[in-house]
């Protein structure tokens, strides 16, 4: 782990091991944080933000820093890249563009450090002026999942040292490694000890004393529902504040009149892309009905020539999914669309390519699908697509909304004034009309219903991790 600049092991000395799954071998042994550790690393931070530096650099200098280590991840991108796939078996070519594309998020970030700005609002009582400045928080706990462990870390920690706050990491048991080995580039970037903490472990061993440690502000996590809600729980306890990055079943709408050119392949990698272990992935696809044969066909055949294999393999598609127990769930929810009366038209089992031991699905495509079964209202995170059939624009906007999840929908269509009115009917942080799957450090990020609270990415992130003083002074 890393705690105060140093490298360290767990107090108990224990350790996990964390496996490739493309073989299904362990690779690595990772410390296995317990609260003792917790402790130590929040100390740490909190040293560092009470009486160390980093608070009372200039805005600028600590931006500077940050652009310094977007230089330093750019020229180490195919290192973390390597190291990513290694943890969680994504294709190769996508983990090395994502974190070259990470790289932003602290140049961004960086750059807007000493642009936010305080105001003087005029005031209702004479004599006094009042100033109303921005501070940061304290010790942010960052709590990151398996899928793109580096991506998601920097929407959290790029504003968060931006802004003058110092964090403590706990990324997922199943992805510390890439975590660990960015430490190496935080300290080269010239961050001092203590801003940047990483511990590794198990979400109630290691997650949950972090989150109700007393020290700890703020919670950013992206995860899973189940566990966003325990972390929401424990932080209102508190008062703390949380930023929350949970799942989705985003639905993603064709209408007869859009580009099927466009819309197949954009089908496909909206929900095949990562092994459909993606929270935007659109695994619902609503097809209008005078479309829906054609439609389906074209889908079908691009997917079945899609090459399952080596994730090192640029002639690779779809790579293994991250887990044994992703696996488990993955291929268990199959059995339950079939069980619900879905039809399978394609895939429906583990596949094996040679020479690996890992954790492959085919990619699978139901037709049949009632947006009341359990396939089409819970979060399988895997190669999975549902579809179902609407006749008019409100019968669409109906199915797609009738899910716990807000996170993201899918329009394709030709009629610009449609693309308009969908747009503003789905309930969704994020709606893409004739593309899929385009995120962006300008752009906010983040869910409404139970897909989560507050934004990430964009000019407004920082204020998550500032709060704002009132300074009343008379003359
Ligand atoms: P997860 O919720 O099991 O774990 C995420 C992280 O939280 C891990 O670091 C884990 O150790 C930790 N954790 C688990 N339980 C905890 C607890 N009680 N207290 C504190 N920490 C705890 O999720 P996962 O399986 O790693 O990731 C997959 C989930 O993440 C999916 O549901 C997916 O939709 C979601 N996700 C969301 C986004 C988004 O931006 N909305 C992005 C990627 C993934």
């Amino acid at each position: 782990m890393y705690i105060n600049g140093d490298w360290s092991d767990a107090d108990s000395g224990a350790r996990f091991a964390s496996a490739n799954p493309y073989t299904g071998q362990d690779w690595a042994q990772m410390p296995r944080a317990g609260a003792s550790d917790v402790d130590r690393a929040v100390q740490a931070a909190h040293r560092a933000f009470a009486e160390g530096d980093w608070p009372r650099w200039t805005a600028s200098a600590r931006g500077a820093a940050l652009v310094r280590l977007a230089g330093l991840i750019t020229e180490n991108s195919d290192k973390l890249a390597e190291i990513e796939v290694r943890d969680n078996g994504k294709l190769f070519a996508e983990m090395s563009n994502q974190c070259r594309y990470m790289a932003n998020w602290y140049a961004y970030y960086g750059g807007l450090a000493d642009k936010v700005e305080g105001s003087v609002p005029p005031i209702d009582k004479p004599g006094v002026v009042n100033m109303i400045t921005y501070e940061p928080l304290g010790v942010c706990a960052l709590i990151t999942p398996w899928n793109s462990p580096l991506l998601l870390l920097a929407w959290k920690m790029a504003p968060a040292l931006a802004a003058g706050n110092t964090v403590v990491i706990k990324p997922s048991e199943y992805t510390s490694a890439s975590t660990l080995e960015l430490m190496r580039l935080v300290e080269q970037a010239g961050i001092p000890a203590g801003v940047v903490n990483v511990i590794t472990g198990f979400g109630t061993e290691a997650g949950m004393p972090l989150v109700t440690h007393p020290l700890v502000r703020k919670i950013a996590f992206t995860g899973g529902e189940a566990a966003g809600r325990a972390i929401n729980e424990a932080a209102a306890r508190d008062f703390k504040k949380v930023t929350l990055e949970l799942g989705g079943k985003s639905p993603n709408i064709v209408f007869d009149d859009a580009d099927l050119d466009a819309a197949v392949p954009g089908t496909i990698s909206g929900i095949f892309a990562a092994s459909g272990q993606t929270c935007i992935a659109g695994s619902r696809l609503l097809l209008q009905d005078s479309i829906y044969d054609e439609f389906v066909d074209r889908l079908t055949d691009m997917t079945r020539a899609a090459v399952v294999g080596d994730p090192m393999d640029p002639a690779t598609n779809i790579s293994p999914v991250a887990t044994k127990a992703q696996h488990e769930k993955i291929l268990s929810y199959i059995d339950i669309a079939k069980a619900e009366g879905a039809t399978c038209i394609l895939g429906g089992n583990a596949a094996q390519p040679e020479g690996s031991g890992g954790y492959f699905v085919e990619p699978t495509i139901f037709t049949d699908v009632r947006n009341d079964m359990r396939i089409a209202q819970e979060e399988v995170f895997g190669p999975v697509l549902s579809i179902l059939r609407f006749h008019d624009e409100d019968e669409a906007v109906r199915i797609g909304n009738d899910t716990n999840y807000g996170l993201a929908a899918g329009v394709w269509t030709n009629d610009l004034t449609r693309a308009l009115r969908m747009s503003r009917r789905m309930q969704a942080g994020t709606v893409w009309v004739n593309t899929y799957r385009s995120t962006s450090y300008t752009t906010p990020f983040g869910g409404i219903k139970n897909s989560g609270l507050g934004r990430e990415n964009g000019m407004e992130a920082i204020k998550e991790y500032l709060q704002p003083k009132s300074i009343w002074l008379a003359e």
